[in-house]
């Protein structure tokens, strides 16, 4: 009838050898004596001690199937847990700092504040392709509860969700870099960081699993490159997309210094568009243009023939072979219509004056 664990402690139970008469304590109060203010006091804490047990056990079983990488899951593991996170944590540990918040200088910084409360990082998690909790509840004081909205399901969540921890490594490394090196980044950058992170990854995780044969050009990516030009003394633009089976991933467009020529121009694109494609690890690519010297110098080997092209672009053409030939890039000819959409991106960014931007197309 009595529980185990009860017995055991009855049997612990040591009796009065001079035969006094037991005593009814209340052990939640220094004097031993029942009040209410106790009971509502030890009935609170009991409950919230469960809550934050709950919670931070749920969230740590979450924070293992995030798809990412694993020293952001442990990074975001450390966030959980709030371990050595923040500069909070160094002064409760007696070091002397100043705890405010480095990235915005208006309060102390919290894990929960440098997060999700920062000025900063909420405008990073506005812009971000992910849907943020709307209202206020990004203002929770909670820790918990702002993780809670991201990490819940998270094995189940699909592609933009699984952005989410990319974005506090990015917030992360933005306040490192502004801690100990004194360079504030800007806030696209921190989110290119955290996109292409991930993007990467996938891309790996793709590559891994399908094994696109590299020789069959219908399997490859197509990236299709443009440049917007108007006047030798004016910035001219620049855009790229790449598609896979005639769906676009991601497009890039920005404005470049003035070039000498419409024909340098179009150099000046591809050779951006290769470089971005590298930087963001992508192979088999084959680069569509209207510039028909340009492609024909590479023809459909990735050597170009520098020997015999125009002086003007020299130094271009040998930056894309050399890129081209690490990564199995390959550039062809096509007619002007075909290049609509990066032609007009082209022209925005020109007309813009707009720095390089990249946009994931999502779904
Ligand atoms: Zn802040």
């Amino acid at each position: 009838m009595v529980d185990e664990e009860d017995s055991q402690l009855i049997q612990k139970v040591r009796p009065s050898i001079t035969n006094v008469s037991d005593t009814l304590l209340w052990i939640h109060s220094k004097d031993g004596e029942y009040s209410v203010k106790s009971r509502y006091w030890i009935q609170h804490s009991l409950q919230s001690q469960n809550d934050q047990g709950e919670d931070i056990k749920s969230l740590s079983r979450s924070v293992w199937k995030l798809n990412a990488p694993p020293k952001i899951k442990h990074f975001c593991w450390r966030i959980v847990h709030s371990s050595s996170l923040g500069l909070k944590n160094l002064a409760i540990r007696g070091l002397k700092v100043d705890l405010k918040c480095i990235l915005c200088g208006q309060t102390d910084e919290t894990t929960n504040h440098l997060m999700f409360q920062c000025r900063v990082s909420r405008e990073i998690w506005e812009i971000t392709p992910l849907a943020t909790p709307s209202g206020d509840t990004f203002l929770s004081n909670s820790l918990f509860q702002n993780l809670g909205f991201f990490l819940k399901d998270a094995g189940q969540r699909n592609y933009p969700y699984h952005l989410f921890p990319f974005i506090l490594w990015s917030i992360w490394k933005m306040r490192n870099k502004l801690l100990f090196e004194n360079y504030r980044q800007s806030i696209p950058h921190g989110i290119n960081r955290a996109c292409m992170d991930q993007t990467m990854r996938l891309e790996a995780a793709t590559w891994q699993k399908r094994r696109i044969p590299t020789s069959n050009p219908d399997c490859s990516f197509k990236c299709f490159v443009d440049a917007s030009w108007f006047s030798s003394q004016d910035r001219a633009g620049i855009a790229w997309s790449l598609t896979k089976d005639s769906k676009q991933i991601i497009q890039g467009s920005a404005s470049i210094p003035p070039s000498n020529s419409p024909f340098e121009a179009e150099a000046e694109a591809l050779r951006i568009a290769t470089l971005e494609m590298q930087r963001l690890g992508y192979k088999d690519v084959n680069f569509k243009g209207d510039a028909k010297p340009l492609y024909d110098i590479f023809g459909q080997s990735s050597e170009g023939k520098t020997t015999w092209c125009d002086k003007s672009i020299i130094i271009y053409v040998k930056d894309i072979a050399s890129v081209a030939k690490l990564h199995d890039y390959r550039f062809s000819y096509v007619s002007r219509r075909v290049l609509a959409n990066v032609d007009s991106l082209a022209k925005i960014g020109r007309i813009r004056n707009a720095p390089n931007v990249i946009k994931w197309k999502m779904g």
